[in-house]
């Protein structure tokens, strides 16, 4: 029997809107018993064809869409979705060897992340169905970019809900760390060691967007990992840059990194909320404050604990920064959409009668695309703002 789901009444509305999940409490029937992983066709309520989906029985997202068509999943469809994402990034970034090379739903490989440093590859599958078929897009890979190596980062959180164990090593060839370039200036990657992939590429224009306020200020870069918002600060002529990260493996990494590009930066491991209280406490002022911070709402449950956490931080960046000074500002997390974000932020602007006006408001690097239709897909913004 043909492996098909069948969806509730309505529920196909988010499908044809674009979105590419389908949770569990959305389906009316299952034919042909179809196991983790595997194909499937996707009908609405009155059995009319949607496409074709990865299914996994144990996920709350039972489906995600990978084609609205007929699609055998072979070579050939790794293939063809591959080369589309690779022709992407060449156009974006023509003379880069370092992006993310695959965004996973929006290159329409859902669960799957695949980012390029040089000529090394790592990938991460947030799915079991992109999980199971991990050698098949390794040869996909060799095929295409013949890289020396591919590492796996499979140890994203969320692959426990798809019923996956983390694992993390070398997958094909041998990799070792390497220098990438981005707007001029050099980081030493660890694809195997840095966190996530081994750098945080959808900061890429954020970074350098920030040089433009540096000239001339004393910065702080909040949640720094390897440097990258403080490096351009240094190269956009600020007087002084601090770079603070709890992680020291990442502030040891952030001071090398300054020294191969012959920058100044102190670079301090510490907890950036007690820094920025330690800092207020003192009279310490900034010009310009970068808040990167990691997601603090990583499921729809801890968004208001997560919310909290945004506005702590941003009144902190706040009693620190002088009259007139640059708050940058970002959250990752795809639970907090950009309208309460920026409500957040105004709030705290209220709260410590401070006026703001925003400059920017800034999103991923376009080798992350986004997909107006699913809004888990818009996950990072950064706005920049004047405080008076
Ligand atoms: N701005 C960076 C990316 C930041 S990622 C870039 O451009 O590459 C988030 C960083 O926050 C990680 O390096 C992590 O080690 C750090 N971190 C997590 N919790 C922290 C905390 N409480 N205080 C300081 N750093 C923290």
């Amino acid at each position: 029997m043909e492996r098909k789901i069948r969806l509730k009444k309505n529920e196909d509305r988010r499908i044809l809107n674009g979105h590419l999940w389908i949770f569990s409490n959305e389906i009316s029937s299952i034919d042909g018993a179809p196991g983790a992983g595997e194909v499937i066709r996707v009908e609405n309520a009155a059995g009319k064809f949607l496409g074709t989906a990865f299914y996994n029985p144990h996920s709350l997202i039972a489906a995600r869409l990978i084609s609205r068509g007929e699609e055998e999943v072979d070579f050939q469809f790794f293939k063809k979705r591959i080369e589309a994402a690779l022709a992407l990034r060449r156009r974006l970034y023509p003379r880069a060897e370092t992006f993310r090379l695959v965004h996973g739903e929006s290159d329409y490989l859902p669960g799957l992340i695949v980012d390029k440093y040089n000529d090394n590859c790592s990938i991460q599958s947030h799915s079991y169905a992109m999980d199971a078929r991990q050698t098949l897009i390794c040869d996909v890979l060799e095929s295409l970019l013949h890289p020396r190596g591919i590492v796996e980062r499979n140890e994203a959180s969320v692959r426990s809900l798809e019923g996956l164990q983390a694992r993390k090593g070398v997958v094909r060839g041998s990799v070792e760390p390497v220098i990438i370039a981005e707007h001029g200036l050099k980081y030493s990657v660890d694809l195997l060691e840095g966190q996530k992939t081994g750098f945080f590429l959808d900061q890429r224009e954020n970074r350098k967007a920030i040089r433009r306020y540096a000239k001339g200020s004393r910065v702080l870069d909040c949640f720094c990992n390897e440097g990258g918002f403080s490096l351009n600060a240094a190269y956009g002529e600020a007087t002084g840059v601090t770079g603070v990260d709890s992680s020291e493996v990442s502030t040891v990494r952030a001071a090398a990194n300054a020294a191969t590009n012959g920058l100044n930066a102190e670079f301090v491991t510490a907890d950036a909320f007690d820094y920025l209280i330690d800092s207020a406490e003192r009279k310490k002022r900034f010009d310009l404050v970068v808040l990167d911070p990691p997601s603090f709402a990583k499921s729809r449950k801890s968004i208001i604990k997560a919310k909290r956490g945004y506005r702590e931080l941003n009144l902190l960046a706040l009693r620190v920064l002088e009259a007139g000074g640059i708050l940058a500002t970002a959250s990752c997390s795809h639970h907090l959409f950009e309208e309460t974000f920026l409500e957040i932020i105004n709030r705290c602007a209220v709260e410590a009668g401070r006026r703001i006006s925003m400059l920017e408001w800034r999103g991923a690097a376009p080798d992350h695309p986004v997909l107006p239709g699913m809004p888990e897909t818009k996950y990072l913004k950064m706005g920049i703002f004047q405080v008076e």
